[in-house]
């Protein structure tokens, strides 16, 4: 967070619950709408935290308790960087991780495409992830700009 030069920030900390996910949703698309962004613009961030919240979920914490650390901030130019973290099981892989279809949990009807949606719908995601210690997912999206 204090790498780059933000203007307005907000943390959030979540119990590791399906039922949170509305609300990681919701929390961060209000916070965007401070940027007053498009229709699809904040559409397409809510879709990419709702898959990276659900990672958290399902994998990270396996319906086990655990906290999900949300972190969100925008700069001058409108670049939307948005962390979601875990301290859950890690991830073995992470380059077979990102691939299209790849999934751990074929059984639960898990379709592998989570981080697909991710990268398509932000402009980058970058993925941190250590075996046993947890996951931190960024999501970077630049906002049009107005007029
Ligand atoms: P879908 O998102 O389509 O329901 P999925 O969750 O399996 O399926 P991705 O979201 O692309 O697909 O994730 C790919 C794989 O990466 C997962 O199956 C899981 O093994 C691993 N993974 C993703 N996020 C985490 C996380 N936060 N902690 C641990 N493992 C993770
Ligand atoms: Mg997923």
């Amino acid at each position: 967070m204090s790498r780059r030069k933000s203007q307005n920030s907000v943390k959030l900390i979540l119990q590791s619950k399906s039922i949170n996910e509305g609300f990681a949703r919701a929390a961060v698309a209000a916070f965007v709408a401070q940027l007053d962004p498009t229709i699809g613009e904040m559409a397409d961030l809510k879709t990419a935290v709702s898959e990276a919240v659900t990672n958290c979920i399902v994998h990270a914490y396996g319906g086990e308790s655990g906290e999900i650390y949300i972190s969100c901030e925008y700069d001058a130019s409108r670049k939307v960087t948005v962390r979601i973290k875990d301290k859950g099981v890690g991830i073995k892989n992470v380059s077979e991780a990102r691939r299209p279809l790849f999934t751990t949990a074929p059984e639960a009807e898990r379709s592998g495409m989570g981080f697909t949606i991710m990268e398509s719908f932000c402009d980058k995601v970058s993925v941190k992830s250590k075996i046993g210690k947890g996951t931190a997912v960024t999501l970077v999206k630049q906002l049009k700009h107005i007029k």
